[in-house]
């Protein structure tokens, strides 16, 4: 009996402990050539046509998006609660390379009643449905703007990320960062058969590789080998979380996943709350992204879930 019940709690903590974000398949792929923040040009100006495009509108507790142990927080008078926050997805048009697309906005699919979404219905419950208000979805921005999407990169795979993955065509690439779909944690027990609904059965991640040849650590992609495109390592709120840095016609964008969800926490240098697995490291990743932003003074910076600029006019 006494063996029974060892076997059963050590099943049960190995389930709890090994839990992956996604059962999906993934490759590593070397992509681009290495790069640093010193051999970034400072011309601002690029070739890429940059497009930031509102998906939703959200609310999410504050203290998830915001670390409240920072004394910052105290001093500003923040109070938990609810924020208001935003889905985005960022449009890469390469003049050579084609278009990409940074993290995935809303699938068509969430237009339709929240029980026919490829959703638990534990996730759902979590899920705060009422305040989602969606603007478009992938399929209707296609349908307006039509061009190939020759790859999808993800900052990180929560579910806020990954949720318009199925109105891309099997097929295209899905860029992650390294280690990304394998990232354990307890909460993945709950979302695991939920992310693998939301990414689609056949979906194969490409996990971008940033070791040198020799070892050695990258923090920096070049993706296009032009300096148009950087991928930047950041991890911390995920093992695998990705920022990017684009040189557009419009001027250079730093776009910095969920390392940085609101305002408040760019303005204020304040890393996120719960939301974020590693503090520390989200912590020196919020730093090289502040570094970089220091190189550019005319840059604009993306956080995750909020604009700096005020926001743009729901569609
Ligand atoms: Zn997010």
């Amino acid at each position: 009996m006494k063996m029974k019940y060892l076997l059963n709690l050590s099943i049960f903590l190995v389930m709890f402990q090994y839990c992956a974000v996604t059962s999906n398949q993934s490759v590593s792929v070397s992509k681009g050539t290495a790069s640093e923040l010193q051999s970034i040009p400072l011309a601002e100006k690029g070739p890429i046509v940059f497009k930031k495009i509102l998906a939703a509108d959200w609310l999410a507790d504050r203290d998830g998006l915001i670390n409240f142990k920072d004394p910052k927080v105290k001093a500003a008078g923040l109070q938990p609660g609810k924020e208001p926050i935003q889905i985005y997805y960022y449009v890469i048009d390469h003049p050579k390379f084609g278009r990409f697309v940074v993290d995935t906005g809303m699938a068509d699919v969430f237009r339709k009643d929240p029980k026919e979404w490829p959703v638990s219905g534990l996730v759902a419950s979590q899920m705060n449905i009422p305040d989602l208000k969606i603007h478009t979805t992938i399929k209707e921005w296609n349908a307006k703007d039509p061009k190939k999407t020759d790859g999808v990169f993800l900052t990180h795979m929560h579910l806020d990320h990954i949720f318009g993955v199925l109105d891309f065509p099997a097929g295209t690439p899905i860029y992650t960062g390294p280690n990304e779909p394998g990232d354990s944690r307890f909460l993945h027990m709950f979302v695991q058969g939920t992310t693998d609904k939301v990414l689609g059965p056949g979906t194969i991640l490409s996990e971008l590789n940033f070791t040198g040849k020799d070892g050695s650590k990258i923090n920096m992609i070049d993706f296009f080998g032009d300096q148009s495109f950087y991928v930047i390592y950041v991890p911390g709120h995920t093992a695998g979380s990705l920022a990017f840095l684009v040189k557009s016609t419009t001027g250079t964008q730093l776009l910095t996943g969920d390392t940085c969800h609101t305002k408040w926490g760019w303005e204020n240098g304040v890393t996120p709350g719960g939301f974020t697995k590693d503090q520390e490291a989200n912590e020196v990743s919020l730093n090289l992204l502040k570094q970089i932003a220091a190189k550019f003074p005319k840059i604009q910076v993306h956080p995750g879930h909020q604009s700096l600029t005020p926001a743009l006019p729901a569609k």
